[in-house]
């Protein structure tokens, strides 16, 4: 076993529904182990505010089940700049912490390879983000609550779809990765599923709205990530507007409420099983890598792996999804 006394725990970049019982789990795992655990308000930027303190096992009791982080999150300039990186490290020795869980996506990935390359702390990362665009794991904290409010969301639209005989955009969150309007579309039978991976070829997607009107078929969905590369809800409904003058179009941008919520069972039991491995490998020795589940197993993946990789989407999934909108 390592020689780990004090672990500091943040939560970073955007929040996502369970990440509570991330921070639950990494906490009473730590004492158990009789460990002092430090949790750092605010990310990054609690970091070098030294918005720091001391946590016991009743801080956590009663969150299991709640959205957001108790730790609150943020998004901090001041950790891209050297001197920001600095302080937060003279923060940590200030409270003799020795190692560190992080939760967050992406960029807070990419923030720890910056800060390892300068300062050295044993840390673990946790993928807490809605979108599921990392490498190494099969799903990220908070992505199955978000597809599951979603899901709920277009299933109330298509309801008041077809009683009026409209056509819906729904854009849904998800700026460079399309996982939650993939998944939400295929779950809610979309027409069609407009996503930053896959091109997209507009007169394909108005050729088949002008097929359903031929056929009648009177309720047509569309569902589409926020960064798609034609565009969101509202430059699609103009394009429908001006090509489809007789058809009501109506945009729903779902928003904020896809990160709100009390997390689903699939969320606490991942961030349950991360947060329970991710002190067991700092105490193994383990470092810079961030804790994943593939193929149902908890596996480590270096942080400079889980920033490089992009996703593909299957073919298969393309086609189906193409089949059964027919
Ligand atoms: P989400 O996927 O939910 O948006 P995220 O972790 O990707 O979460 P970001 O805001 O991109 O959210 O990153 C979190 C923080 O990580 C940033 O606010 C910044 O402080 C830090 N960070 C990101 N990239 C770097 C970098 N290259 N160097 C140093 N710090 C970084």
């Amino acid at each position: 076993m390592v020689d780990i006394q004090r672990v500091g725990i943040l939560t970073s970049g955007g929040d996502s529904p369970g990440m509570n019982a991330g921070i639950r789990a990494v906490v009473r795992t730590a004492l158990y182990h009789k460990l002092e655990v430090f949790g750092i308000r605010r990310g990054y930027q609690g970091m070098i505010e030294g918005d720091i303190f001391q946590m016991q096992t009743t801080d956590v009791s009663n969150i299991i089940q709640r959205g957001g982080t108790i730790l609150k999150t943020a998004r901090s300039k001041d950790f891209l700049t050297e001197k920001g990186r600095r302080i937060a490290f003279e923060q940590l020795k200030k409270y003799s912490i020795n190692a560190l869980v992080l939760i967050g996506g992406d960029g807070t990935f990419r923030g720890a390879v910056q800060f390892f390359k300068e300062y050295t702390i044993p840390a673990i990362g946790l993928p807490g983000t809605i979108d599921k665009d990392l490498s190494g794991t099969d799903f990220t904290i908070g992505f199955d609550t978000a597809v599951n409010t979603a899901v709920e969301a277009i299933d109330k639209i298509r309801d008041t779809a077809e009683a009026h005989d409209r056509l819906f955009i729904v854009e849904l969150m998800g700026r460079d990765a399309g996982y939650i309007a993939l998944n939400s579309g295929i779950a809610c039978g979309a027409e069609d599923i407009l996503i930053p991976e896959v091109v997209t070829d507009i007169e394909t997607v108005l050729q088949r709205i002008d097929d359903d009107e031929r056929r009648k078929k009177n309720v047509h969905i569309i569902v589409v990530a926020e960064g798609d590369d034609f565009g969101g809800a509202n430059e699609l409904q103009q394009i429908l507007q001006n090509r489809f003058p007789d058809l009501e179009t109506r945009a729903t941008i779902l928003g904020h409420i896809q990160r709100g919520g009390s997390p689903s069972f699939a969320d606490r039991v991942l961030a349950s099983r991360l947060g329970h491995a991710a002190i067991q490998a700092l105490l193994l020795g383990k470092t810079q890598m961030m804790a994943g589940v593939i193929n149902g197993e908890v596996c480590f993946t270096p942080f400079e792996k889980v920033v490089k990789e992009n996703a593909v989407i299957s073919k298969d999934i393309l086609e189906m999804i193409r089949v059964l909108a027919t």
